[in-house]
């Protein structure tokens, strides 16, 4: 097998290993793939990086995802060479991750109980398509293109349909999407249908809707563009790496993120697993995820809420019975996933395994906040100027209720990532005619 690049299975007792143009999400035993490759990047590159800040005229400097590329390398390319970048790599003219660094936010920080100077948030809805799953996004379609896929398929709670349809019209691709009926925001369905995707309707929640695009992927020919697909997982590796950048390359503390199909701490895990094995970072901040009350998979499981065992990757060996056996017990009693955060209602979180060696590389912690906690903190964000949505709120009542357990110290520096902006135009409307809410400002007559 050519070197370089190619895939592995996350499973040490599996091992096995894939040409780079594979196009199936999983091993043939069912396992989760990486990305590996065979280099070590020098740390040269940081100054690289940062020069490209200036962008000289060339997208791929512009672009948030790209500006790294020497780190995401899978096409093996002459990355150095413009030609060689505008015939593989696939950007929206250099804006996916443009827009977003870390911001010091004072209000929050006063709402957090943490000092103003160490707390940083990073939007990620100031992508093109409204969240962060444009940075994913970029790379997954950048192996679509390579390989020759005309169709890309997904299942969605809404902004990666709202991702895949804007770099498939893009590209001149098709893009199908599988949401469950009735449960994503307008403002994201919306998107998917002004880029030309095919919406399929499917009668159930995010889990069943994932389940049924796979299998039509399977069996039609469709490339999956899910977090199951480890090319998304390379992209949003940059979501640290730019926050790793301007804290000058100097790890935080903490990696605060909110948990759905848990995709983003898989990729900051891995991110921080080869920073450190390259010698880019020596410190390992710790990766927080945070779940909302209504859909806490990670957080039972890993806090040894179900059958009071510890869920734990175990260097690869993961009890996954139990993790059956939770999934049974939730079908048995007829417990649907239920929040109003619908971006990570999710009960079956498909990079389960990824997460829990996220989580235990980086020495990470989960938990759950309340519907009415993360609108406090999509709020809060507002007040201090930035936009974001009911699930970015979380990261925000995740680093408040992790302050006050006395896990997060006052003094740590914290980076959060709010993961889109606000689609749902009800919602700030709503919480503020309700002078109930902690922050509401009602309308005056
Ligand atoms: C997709 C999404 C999430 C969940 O991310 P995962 O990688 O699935 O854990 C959180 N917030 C927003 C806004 C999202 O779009």
């Amino acid at each position: 097998m050519q070197r370089g690049s190619y895939l592995k299975c996350i499973s040490p007792s599996c091992g096995l290993e894939y040409e780079i143009g594979r196009t199936d999400v999983y091993c043939e035993r069912g396992h989760l793939l990486d990305v590996a490759y065979s280099d070590s990047p020098s740390t040269d590159l940081k100054d690289v990086f940062y020069e490209r800040r200036n962008p000289q005229d060339s997208i791929f400097n512009e672009s948030g995802v790209w500006r790294f590329r020497e780190l995401l390398n899978f096409c093996q390319i002459d990355m150095t060479d413009d030609a060689q970048c505008s015939k593989y790599l696939v950007s929206l003219d250099g804006a996916e991750g443009r827009q977003s660094k870390p911001y010091h936010m004072s209000k929050v920080a006063e709402f957090a109980g943490v000092s103003g100077d160490s707390l940083w948030l990073q939007p990620e809805g100031y992508n093109p398509s409204g969240s962060f799953k444009d940075n994913g996004m970029a790379t997954a379609v950048t192996h679509a293109k390579m390989v020759g896929v005309k169709k890309i398929i997904c299942a969605s709670t809404g902004n990666t349909s709202a991702s895949a349809g804007m770099f498939a019209a893009n590209e001149g691709m098709d893009c199908d999407v599988y949401i469950p009926a009735g449960q994503i925001a307008p403002g994201k369905l919306s998107q998917a249908y002004q880029f030309g995707a095919q919406i399929v309707q499917v009668d159930g929640n995010f889990d069943d809707a994932l389940r049924q695009s796979l299998d039509e992927a399977q069996n039609h020919q469709g490339y999956t563009v899910n977090s199951v697909n480890p090319f998304r997982i390379e992209g949003q590796k940059t979501i640290p790496f730019r926050a790793l950048e301007y804290l000058g390359w100097d790890a935080p503390d903490w990696l605060v993120y909110p948990g759905g199909a848990l995709g983003n701490i898989s990729s900051c895990g891995k991110a921080l697993m080869e920073l450190h094995r390259w010698g880019w970072i020596k410190k390992i901040p710790r990766i927080a995820v945070i779940n909302a009350e209504g859909a806490g998979t990670m957080s039972d499981l890993y806090n040894g809420e179900f059958e009071g065992e510890s869920l734990r990757w175990n260097k690869g060996h993961p009890n996954e019975d139990l993790i059956q056996r939770y999934y049974a017990g939730l079908e048995k009693d007829g417990i649907r996933p239920k929040t109003g955060a619908t971006a990570i209602q999710i009960g079956r979180p498909a990079n389960i395994l990824k997460g829990l060696r996220a989580l235990e590389f980086t020495d990470g912690v989960a938990t759950t906040v309340s519907d009415s906690e993360m609108l406090d903190g999509m709020s809060i964000a507002g007040l201090n100027g930035f936009d974001c949505e009911m699930a970015s709120g979380a990261s925000i009542a995740g680093i408040k209720k992790l302050v006050n357990k006395g896990i997060i110290k006052k003094d740590d520096t914290v980076v959060g990532i709010l993961t889109g902006r606000q689609k749902d135009a009800m919602l700030p409307v709503d919480y503020h005619s309700d002078p109930k809410n902690r922050f509401a400002r009602p309308p005056r007559a």
